[in-house]
């Protein structure tokens, strides 16, 4: 009897995965032997969300720039009759605190493959999904959601280029062979060149946008981010090395030694090396281990050597690494993740659960509430942010009673008086308190200097807007004020000479140029600057004279479909200057070139493209430099450098290009393309530190050259038209520069630090000397034309901040 159960049994299991092909049956190569391309990751998941029997299913979240799908498997197994809905519904309902019936299964999540070009990652996800749904494990409830690759486009980037590459079909260990190099689009990055791994929190990308949404209504209680680091280390699991954010959960971090056990034991039985709590720290929130720690879960990064290692590649301490072994040991490792994940099911609701609890209930933020005042076009990309990541807030407040608050842009504490404050309030008791804290608590306190990331990105700091910190409730609905002396914005059309407006939003503000232009209005900016109309200052004025009434009238209709506010003037005897002055600057569309080049930073030319194209909607060129001086540069009104390691331009070139801004161009030099200028005026402060350490401290002592990341405060130049739309006369920028350029004498300085500027985040001690009295945004006249030099990089990872108004207004304000 025993024997035919036993018979039985044994049937059951083989005709269970007999019915289901393996990656290798489906594929018809064994996994390893070559690179699989995102479109068969999906014809096999699909496949095996199809052969499972109603374990798993594959869903649909997104679509990439270049129009390749995006998807996770679902595995859920859930007591008879309880819906993956209810589920969700219910987790959702526990984590803001209320009682639910249901008892909760564990939901983890494992995602692959963020950075294209470490392409172990899908391949081992294929493994993984194979093994859960071909042999589940059916002892508890569960969900598991595996994203076989966050990023399609750069993957598939990626492999196109390898099998490009490569002329021997098993690879060439070589590791100086083409094959293990990339060329200019590296594959680590999606289409505008942006890094997804550091984009979670900002979710300024399509993919992370379309991700997160899935993320946020799944809210795993564990998230695996399978990476791969150099093909000459080995590989790299929990506990995470310092600096960590220092108010992650006691809990969270128990996990993670435990997790980091069951692995050593794993890779020790295969004999396998590791290394544990060094270089990949927990900080920056734009990270896929950080991110879901800062929303409750277990988060941590893997990483197996494997960057440039291709099908095979010989390391330098004579071992080779193949992607067969890279994608066995990703695999082995998903795995045990899973079972320790299932055998830790309770630890990890307990811990999930636990720090949400606290975070509604008694959250470890510095202020009870954060107050921001209402400040246009600034907060609007702030809130956002809020909104995307389910930070909750009130809006049209404002303070009923004195109270003692700290003051964001003074950087003390002040007492604000009764009703003088309109704006939002976010609340620190909430679910994101942990988010809310890392974003817009005044100082990220750091346990250890050692990030290889930014060290500050205080999101009111960046914006300029008036922020406060307060521990008392004094808020109240706000009560409308009438009676100023508001801008008459109903004067019929036939009195109509012309219309103002305020640009917040770049592209709707070109359209509606464009739109004006077509109509044959005539459109302008008054340059002059004076201090009583600072609210008005980079106003642009449509003159209308020229248009019939009806003709006026479509102009508006278009502002009110764009969100235009128009205010209308009925003569050219206007305040302060009147329409007729030649302080009015005409406004033409601009017609941008980029500059590509190989010396470029690929990171930011994605920016540009991604901020020109996407953001603004404009059709810039991205111009090859060897094409360049070969086309008619009269064709663009402005040419932009990015930053990158350039060299002067030839001699030639160089008068082509003179010539062409002084008869009116507008050269736009990002950082380091200050350089293609043979140039005396943009030099770099020389290093006269004395650089001595021990051998041991020789880490530590590379951090003192560096800037890392911080916000450094800046003085403005507020007259200038670069400047307007700047309300203040010093604000923060995202600071990374690496060479600090003296004030030059040819140079306007738009933007500069003082003798002592405030730094928040770290700084390198060496770089710290260089740091007053430099020049950040210059602008030289050049006859008709300017040059205009970013000493910073204001488009940074589209990490929101002012230096973008700044960037928008060399296009809006074209003829200063
Ligand atoms: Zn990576």
């Amino acid at each position: 009897m025993k024997n035919y159960f036993y018979l039985f049994f044994i049937l059951c299991s083989i005709s269970l995965s007999a019915q289901i092909k393996s990656p290798e049956e489906f594929l018809g190569y064994p996994i390893g032997s070559k690179f699989t391309y995102h479109h068969q990751v999906v014809s096999y998941s699909r496949y095996l969300a199809s052969q499972s029997n109603g374990l798993a299913q594959w869903q649909v979240y997104g679509q990439t720039s270049e129009g390749r799908e995006q998807g996770q498997m679902l595995i859920a197994n859930l007591p008879t009759g309880v819906t993956l809905e209810q589920v969700q519904q219910n987790h959702q309902k526990r984590i803001q605190g209320e009682k639910v019936d249901l008892s909760l299964p564990v939901i983890i999540n494992l995602s692959f493959n963020v950075h294209g070009n470490e392409a172990a990652g899908s391949e081992a996800a294929l493994n993984t999904l194979y093994a859960l749904i071909s042999k589940p494990n059916k002892s508890i409830p569960y969900v598991i959601l595996i994203d076989p690759c966050i990023n399609p486009d750069g993957r598939d980037a990626y492999v196109t280029q390898y099998n490009r590459r490569n002329y021997i079909s098993s690879g060439n260990p070589d590791p100086n062979d083409q094959e293990h190099y990339e060329g200019i689009t590296s594959g680590r990055y999606n289409h505008f060149s942006f890094d997804l791994n550091r984009d979670w929190v900002w979710q300024t990308q399509k993919e992370t946008q379309q991700r997160l949404k899935f993320y946020r209504s799944w809210m795993p209680m564990m998230h695996a981010d399978f990476h791969e680091q150099s093909f000459q280390h080995s590989y790299y699991f929990p506990p995470a090395a310092k600096p960590y954010l220092n108010f992650i959960a006691q809990s969270t971090k128990d996990l993670q030694e435990s997790v980091g056990s069951s692995f050593s034991k794993l890779f020790d039985e295969k004999k396998w090396p590791y290394f544990t709590s060094e270089v990949y720290d927990l900080l920056y929130p734009g990270y896929g281990d950080t991110y879901p720690v800062l929303n409750g879960a277990l988060g941590m990064t893997l990483e197996q050597g494997g960057i440039r290692g291709g099908l095979i590649s010989a390391k330098s301490d004579g071992d080779t690494i193949s992607l067969v072994d890279r994608v066995k040991h990703h695999s082995a490792l998903a795995l045990n993740l899973v079972e320790w994940s299932l055998a830790n099911a309770e630890s990890l609701k307990t811990s999930f659960y636990g720090v949400h609890d606290k975070s509604r209930t008694n959250p470890a933020n510095k202020f009870a509430y954060y107050f921001v005042e209402r400040h246009g076009a600034n907060t609007t990309e702030f809130l956002r942010i809020l909104d995307m990541n389910d930070i909750k807030y009130t809006d049209t407040l404002q303070i009923k009673k004195a109270v003692s608050a700290f003051d964001y842009s003074q950087q003390k504490q002040v007492t604000l008086a009764p009703n003088l404050k309109y704006g939002y309030v976010i609340p620190a008791k909430q679910p994101s308190a942990p988010l809310i804290q890392a974003l817009l608590d005044p100082a990220i306190v750091l346990e250890d200097s050692l990030t290889y990331d930014i060290t500050a990105w205080n999101l009111f700091q960046l914006n300029g807007l008036k922020a406060f910190g307060i521990n008392e409730n004094v808020f109240g609905p706000e009560e409308k004020v009438y009676g100023f002396a508001a801008r008459d914005e109903n004067i019929p059309s036939q009195f109509t000479v012309a219309y103002n407006f305020l640009p917040s939003n770049l592209k709707q503000s070109e359209q509606f140029i464009t739109y004006a232009f077509q109509k044959g209005a005539l459109v302008s900016y008054l340059d002059l600057s004076k201090e009583n109309m600072i609210k008005r200052k980079g106003e642009i004025t449509v003159v209308t004279s020229n248009l019939t009434n009806s003709e006026k009238d479509e102009l508006v209709s278009k502002a009110k479909e764009l969100g235009l506010r128009l205010y209308p003037i009925s003569s050219f005897r206007n305040y302060p200057t009147d329409l007729g002055s030649p302080h009015f600057k005409p406004i033409f569309i601009p017609k941008i070139a980029v500059v590509v080049d190989p010396a470029n930073d690929v990171n930011q030319q994605g920016e540009l493209a991604y901020f020109l194209t996407q953001k603004y909607g404009l059709k810039p060129s991205f111009i090859p430099s060897t094409q360049l001086f070969k086309s008619n540069l009269f064709n663009y009104t402005h040419i932009i450098y990015p930053d990158g390691k350039h060299a002067a331009l030839s001699n030639t070139n160089s008068i082509l290009l003179t010539d062409w801004v002084k008869k009116g161009g507008k050269l736009i030099l990002m950082e380091g393309a200050r350089k293609i200028l043979d140039d005396k005026d943009l030099v770099a402060k020389e290093d006269t530190a004395r650089h001595t350490s021990t051998y041991a401290m020789r880490e530590r002592a590379e951090l003192s050259n560096t800037t890392s990341g911080n916000l450094l405060q800046v003085e403005v130049e507020k007259t200038h038209p670069l400047a307007f739309r700047i309300n203040d006369s010093s604000m923060y920028i995202l600071n990374q520069v690496s060479d600090f350029v003296k004030l030059p004498k040819d140079f306007t300085a738009v933007l500069k630090t003082s003798a002592k500027p405030n730094i928040m985040g770290f700084v390198g001690a060496n770089k710290k000397a260089q740091l007053a009295n430099s020049l950040l945004l210059g602008v030289k006249e050049m006859d008709k034309g300017k040059i205009i030099w970013f000493g910073f990089n204001p488009l940074f990872r589209a990490i929101p901040n002012q230096g973008q108004t700044i960037f928008e207004n060399c296009f809006l304000y074209t003829e200063f």
